[in-house]
């Protein structure tokens, strides 16, 4: 019998379970892939994780794999309307660190196996989880079940653990489609976050390891067909920018939040996406998951040191990381909703409020909130 069974190796079951191992629970992770995403969707590690991450061992290999991002600055027709310093935050590291997902995730990985070299199935597809008296049974597609006394769905968005456990799924219905494509730095805007809030919708910018930079466009469709000569065209039309060589394709997607009924049944939790899908406008989705983890932890501990409290532990960890997800949406959709296109007064005011918000004293509450730090 294992002491926790996590559904799903994306960066916040990895996570998840770097952080029990490290306390020396036996944890096991089901992953259906057999072979890493390459898809890089997640860039943004905020201050909070960065030390989470150093706490499990990963840390130092991040921060040196990462580009440092200190500051942000906002845009409008060539003309600064502000910007955003991380660098004064009380924080060992004051800066955004950006870094393609699966990079992350196999930093993570690499990090779980040392600790518990068989801990990762690969190529196992979890179909239920069944409860039983003092346990917890995880059914999967090659017709095993995994005994646990706890079950974690990390298995993303459409969660097959969610589905399981009968929990809810509601859209909070703010949606918005993008395109973005990495590209090479041409060195002219540094290591500097940009937010170009322009009258045919907003265009964003991170720099990246290796001399890359992240251009993400809103579009006013699924652009599924767009090309990264297509991204670029938008965003010279919209900023006058140009970007360098494309590395890779350009994808389009579109942004979905969702919020799970609860985030714990008996004694199975979810955490990451699985529980709540966040707009990646504004790069909290995988951050708001690793928090998750961080705030599962001990209520798992709880429950294997006290078993008659387990329920108990998990309910009140649910609780109050939905609050927080709840908040997470609402910040994400006002950001999604500031990226809107705008003319005329609507402009106007936006940029208005766009000036106020990026000078101080309030830029160092919006840096505060970029950065995750009340999440
Ligand atoms: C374009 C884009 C950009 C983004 N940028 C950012 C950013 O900058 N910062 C940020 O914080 N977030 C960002 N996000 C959000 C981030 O990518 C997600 O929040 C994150 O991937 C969620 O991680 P997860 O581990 O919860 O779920 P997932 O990444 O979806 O991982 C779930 C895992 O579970 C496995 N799985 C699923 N079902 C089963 C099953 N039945 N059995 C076994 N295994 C299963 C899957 O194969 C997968 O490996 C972005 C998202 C997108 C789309």
């Amino acid at each position: 019998m294992r002491d926790v069974v996590i559904v799903g190796g994306g960066p916040v079951g990895m996570m998840l379970a770097c952080v029990l191992a490290v306390r020396g629970l036996d944890v096991q992770v089901l992953e259906q892939r057999t072979e890493p995403s390459l898809r890089s969707r997640a860039i943004g590690i905020h201050p909070p994780l960065l030390n989470v991450l150093d706490e499990i061992g990963v840390g130092r290999d991040i921060v040196s794999r990462a580009t440092h991002v200190q500051d942000g600055s906002v845009r409008c027709d060539g003309r600064d309307l502000g910007t955003m310093s991380f660098a004064e935050l009380p924080t060992r590291y004051p800066f955004v660190a950006t870094l393609p997902q699966y990079d992350t995730e196999s930093l993570l990985r690499n990090r779980f196996e040392q600790v518990r070299p068989d801990g990762v199935c690969g190529g196992v597809t979890v179909t239920g989880v069944r409860e039983r008296t003092d346990h917890l049974e995880v059914l999967t597609d090659t017709g095993d079940s995994i005994q646990a006394r706890f079950v974690v769905g990390a298995d993303g968005a459409r969660s097959r653990v969610r589905e399981a456990m009968r929990i809810g799924w509601t859209s909070l219905g703010r949606s918005g489609t993008y395109v973005m494509g990495d590209y090479a730095d041409t060195g002219t805007l540094g290591d500097t976050a940009m937010l170009y809030f322009e009258r045919g919708g907003v265009v964003e910018s991170f720099p990246l390891p290796g001399e890359h930079r992240r251009w993400v466009a809103m579009t006013d469709y699924l652009a599924t067909e767009a090309t990264s000569s297509d991204l670029a065209d938008i965003i010279r039309h919209r900023t006058g920018a140009e970007v360098g060589e494309a590395r890779g394709e350009a994808s389009a997607f579109g942004v979905q939040q969702h919020l799970a009924a609860r985030m714990s049944s008996g004694r199975v939790a979810l955490v990451g996406d699985a529980a709540h899908q966040i707009s990646p406008i504004g790069g909290q989705g995988m951050n708001l998951g690793w928090l998750d983890a961080v705030a599962l932890a001990p209520a798992i501990e709880q429950g294997l040191s006290s078993p008659q409290h387990a329920v108990a532990a998990l309910s009140a960890y649910g609780r109050r990381r939905r609050r927080t997800a709840v908040i997470a949406a609402q910040q994400a959709g006002f950001n999604m909703n500031m990226g809107r296109p705008a003319t005329g007064l609507r402009l106007s005011a936006r940029n208005a409020l766009v000036r106020t918000l990026a000078q101080p004293p309030a830029n160092a509450l919006v840096a505060r909130a970029f950065t995750m730090r009340w999440l």
